[in-house]
């Protein structure tokens, strides 16, 4: 298994990469990028103390020992230790999911799944991937996402064909495909792209149902990062205590005429197969989301918690239910997902465990659409200096930093921690991180309406409607038993 050395060591391999308007060659001495760069760095280094690699090596019988994010479920307990590293790894960068292994091998358990419906040789593409990602230990970015243009319109609808991403041509060894998209996440500390469609397909669709892994050194791929305002703005990194330490960076992936050998290509045209992985990749992705979040919501809880003790008003009635209200939006998710593992299934064919789709996209759905109020309470606690706080220069010049200190003191509980204190809470709901947060909690790993769709489709509404059609006397039950109440009375009568 890989050192953080080994890994760093593989990200200069020439990948394109722009930051802020210019080719970054090495990422792994930028600035601002080396930030993502350790972020990822951070999970091979776990290993190196004895408790956490216990909880994070798992041993294969053919491959030996390999990294736990790489174990494909095949039972509820495996899915309950997925969930468990998940939230560990997290806990150990700071409260900020760590995606490096965790969204490519959710791309490789519903891709194992659908190959399983696809030619032999799809399977063996995909066990290969997965044997080459659990043997060289690898750090999968995934993308799934397109660009997709205007929202109303099929893929093979947009005024510009390129809205998705389609194979351009089809060669006798490989496929070149054209197409961007968008938000990958650490796609620049990654050693290799999964690709997969967004969405359910038509026959017309046929170029744009395709699904392939290429190394982030493809030739024509491209890594446009989004500028980290939430780092590079500040001056010092102090007043970015947490995302100066652990940060994600996503990219628009910029697929130009990339050519991608056949014995990478797992999906080409098979438009019926396209949907059926779209989801499968997003409801495993949203139950590794519903158990990465409840450690970031305790990174909130946290400061909420300090910030009512700093200023002196833990015992206060409202600040007692903010900090309830806080609880219960993190126990909502992580009660979802221990509920999506037990009552999982296995899938007949691939026997892979798959965390049941009600349960993980109602955990999804409550974490996204009430995220702002979360941190409103937080808000609401720390009062008004989440906007105020002067910055850390000022507490470093002397001139200064008697006053701030003395004026900005607070309450006994906290002497001499309220500035940093707040500093975080800051960071946290009043700074450039709090928008990407918003961004983040509300979209990744699938939108509001992506949820409530998922729900829908999984809920089983027949034993509702068989209820309340017995209570309004209609219908086929009434009539069923309309039947056997007449044919009871006719027996009875010929008796
Ligand atoms: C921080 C972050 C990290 C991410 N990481 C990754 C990653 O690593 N890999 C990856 O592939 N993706 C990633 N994503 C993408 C994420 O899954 C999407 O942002 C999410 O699915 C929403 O898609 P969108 O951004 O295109 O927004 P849209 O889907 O365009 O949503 C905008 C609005 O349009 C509505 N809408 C869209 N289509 C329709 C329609 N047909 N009918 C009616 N309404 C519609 C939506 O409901 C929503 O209200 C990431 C996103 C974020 C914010």
């Amino acid at each position: 298994m890989r050192s953080a050395a080994d890994y760093l060591g593989s990200l200069q391999d020439g990948r394109t990469v722009y930051y802020r308007g210019e080719r970054v060659r090495d990422i792994t001495s930028h600035p601002v990028l080396k930030i993502p760069v350790q972020h990822s760095a951070r999970l091979f280094s776990l290993r190196d103390t004895d408790s956490l690699r216990k909880e994070l090596v798992v041993t294969d019988r053919q491959l030996g020992d390999i990294s736990g994010f790489f174990l494909i479920p095949t039972s509820s307990s495996d899915l309950l230790y997925r969930s468990k590293i998940i939230a560990l790894s997290t806990r150990a960068s700071g409260g900020v999911f760590n995606i490096t292994q965790v969204i490519g091998s959710d791309a490789l358990f519903a891709l194992s799944i659908v190959a399983k419906r696809m030619a032999k040789e799809s399977a063996e593409r995909v066990q290969s991937l997965w044997r080459r990602a659990a043997k060289e230990d690898l750090a999968l970015a995934v993308a799934q996402t397109d660009v997709k243009g205007d929202r109303s319109k099929r893929p093979h609808e947009q005024r510009e064909r390129d809205m998705y991403l389609r194979v351009v041509e089809r060669r006798s060894d490989g496929i070149v495909v054209r197409g961007a998209k968008a938000h990958t996440t650490q796609s620049i500390t990654s050693n290799e792209i999964v690709v997969l469609p967004s969405r359910s397909l038509t026959a017309a669709d046929r170029d744009y149902a395709v699904a392939f892994s290429v190394p982030a050194n493809a030739k024509g791929l491209k890594l446009i990062v989004r500028p980290m305002l939430e780092i590079e703005g500040l001056p010092t990194q102090k007043d970015a205590p947490v995302s100066s330490r652990d940060a994600e960076a996503e990219s628009l992936t910029i697929f130009d005429d990339v050519f991608v050998p056949a014995d990478r290509v797992f999906l080409d045209g098979d438009w019926k197969l396209a949907g059926e992985l779209a989801n499968l990749f997003a409801l495993y992705h949203r139950f590794t989301a519903i158990s990465y979040r409840p450690v970031t919501c305790d990174l909130y809880i946290g400061a909420a918690r300090l910030a009512a003790k700093s200023n002196g008003i833990t015992e206060k009635s409202h600040v007692k239910d903010a900090l309830l209200d806080m609880v219960l939006y993190r126990e909502y998710m992580e009660m979802a997902a221990t509920a999506a593992c037990h009552a999982s299934r296995l899938d007949s064919i691939s026997g892979v465990a798959i965390p049941n789709e009600l349960y993980t996209n109602l955990g999804k759905l409550n974490s996204n659409a009430a995220f702002h109020e979360f941190i409103s309470r937080l808000v609401d606690i720390a009062g008004g200096l989440v906007s105020t706080l002067p910055g850390s220069e000022d507490l470093d010049n002397k001139e200064e930093s008697e006053y701030i200190l003395k004026y900005l003191e607070g309450s006994e509980e906290t002497l001499g921690d309220r500035y940093r204190i707040m500093r975080l809470v800051r960071e946290l709901v009043g700074g450039p991180f709090t928008g990407y947060m918003l961004g983040w909690m509300t979209h990744a790993e699938g939108s509001v309406q992506a949820s409530k769709i998922a729900m829908l489709r999984a809920y089983d509404f027949t034993g509702a409607e068989e209820l309340a059609v017995r209570a309004a006397g209609i219908g086929a039950v009434n009539e069923r038993e309309g039947k056997t109440k007449r044919g009871q009375a006719d027996r009875a009568k010929s008796e």
